[in-house]
């Protein structure tokens, strides 16, 4: 079957609904976008829930392709991480997320935003020379180690004893590591355990609906139930928590009540350029 994307790219979708044909023309753009420098790094705050101030950034990439426009992630990160072309593209968006907090850090001062983070595929934790293009990038940059936050989904985990060490290495130079997605795994609770988290992200699944209470609280009760335990075990094991996808007034409250001090989402702030945070850093500061 032939289906149009999102961004305009066809894509030939076998029985189990993947784009089989549609990643081998993407790898090949995607290798000419890397070499004319059409990604970009857009930043979401990370925000305190009870002042609205932004703590933190996540960094996520976009493709500013020259006829498409704007290319989300989604559009080609699953063919960067087949072609194996997310390792250079993964370099980039880490080097210049450390480039940009180091400015921020030396405009606004260390009590500004705390820290700075971005996704890591599987594939990335695999490259041998990950860890060290890691050390490189916080040298080049001056970004102290505790700044950075480094996040991964638990399947890349999961990924067998090469992720494992290379995670352990990472926490070791005092890289702070974010479970993203968290609750979404078969395994969450186990592996935190075996994993050196700092921060669990509650996925964005566990947020939607979680304030609603319309005499039918079920769904809303399941959600909160997730909610509660991920912050009970997050407290327990020292972990900071950062609940995602927040898009009402009313999702900061039900937060707020199970205990939920940090946010990212809509309603609290969309991505934007690295001068859109500036801009909000600086009203931050002069208030
Ligand atoms: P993620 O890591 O879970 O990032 C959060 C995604 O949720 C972002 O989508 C963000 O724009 C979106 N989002 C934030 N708040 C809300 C909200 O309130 N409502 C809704 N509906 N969405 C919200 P984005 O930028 O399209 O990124 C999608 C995924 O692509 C990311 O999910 C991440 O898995 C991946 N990704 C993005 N940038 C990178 C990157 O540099 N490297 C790698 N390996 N993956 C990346
Ligand atoms: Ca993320
Ligand atoms: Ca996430
Ligand atoms: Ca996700």
């Amino acid at each position: 079957a032939k289906q149009q994307g999102k961004a305009g790219f066809v894509r030939y979708v076998d029985g189990m609904g993947e784009p089989v044909l549609a990643h081998m023309q993407l790898g090949a753009e995607l290798r000419r976008a890397l070499d004319n420098d059409e990604f970009r790094v857009v930043y979401q705050p990370i925000v305190r829930l009870d002042s609205n101030r932004v703590i933190g950034v996540e960094a996520l990439v976009r493709w500013h392709h020259p006829s498409r426009g704007v290319v989300g992630p989604g559009d080609f990160i699953p063919a960067a991480e087949r072609t194996g072309l997310i390792v250079p593209l993964g370099r980039f968006v880490l080097r210049e997320t450390c480039r940009q907090a180091a400015a921020w850090l030396d405009e606004f001062g260390p009590d500004a935003l705390k820290e700075a983070g971005l996704n890591v595929s599987a594939r990335q934790l695999h490259d041998p020379d990950f860890v060290s293009e890691v050390a490189k990038a916080l040298a080049d940059s001056g970004l102290p180690c505790e700044r950075l936050v480094l996040e991964v989904t638990e399947s890349a985990v999961l990924r067998g004893p090469q992720v494992s060490r290379a995670l352990h290495e990472l926490d070791h130079m005092g890289i702070r590591l974010a479970l993203d997605d968290f609750g979404t795994g078969e395994s969450s609770l186990s592996l935190l355990r075996a994993f050196p988290a700092a921060i669990v992200k509650l996925d964005k699944s566990f947020v939607d609906g979680i304030e609603i209470d319309d005499g039918h609280p079920a769904a809303a009760d399941a959600r909160q139930a997730v909610a509660r335990a991920v912050i009970q075990l997050a407290h327990a094991l020292g972990l900071d928590t950062v609940a995602e996808g927040i898009e009402s007034p009313e999702q900061v409250t039900a937060l707020r009540e199970l205990g939920y001090t940090l946010g990212q989402g809509f309603h609290l702030a969309e991505p934007m350029t690295a001068d859109g945070v500036s801009r909000l850093l600086a009203r931050q500061q002069a208030v």
